[in-house]
């Protein structure tokens, strides 16, 4: 169950930035993440870019669909509480 298509050179040098930015802890649970997971997923629309990114592990970047409605719950208080 790969996400998308976006893999590759471009999609690892995202990868790592998304990681460094968010300091490879996880965005569901707080554990170590290895992985960088859409905010919005590609097929709603989402794009691969930092905003749109954050750092994810393993286990959560797999459960896909189920987090969909906690996830961009994270993401708009996240957003807020940096503007
Ligand atoms: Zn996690």
């Amino acid at each position: 169950m790969a996400e998308g298509s976006s893999r590759g050179a471009a999609w690892n040098a995202l990868r790592l930035k998304v990681l460094e930015r968010d300091r490879y802890i996880c965005a569901y649970c707080g554990g170590e993440a290895t992985e960088a997971d859409h905010v919005i997923p590609k097929k709603l629309g989402g794009k691969d870019e930092l905003a749109n990114l954050v750092a994810a592990c393993k286990p959560c970047n797999s459960s896909k669909g189920a987090r969909l409605g906690s996830r961009i719950t994270w993401f708009n208080r996240n957003w807020l509480s940096r503007v």
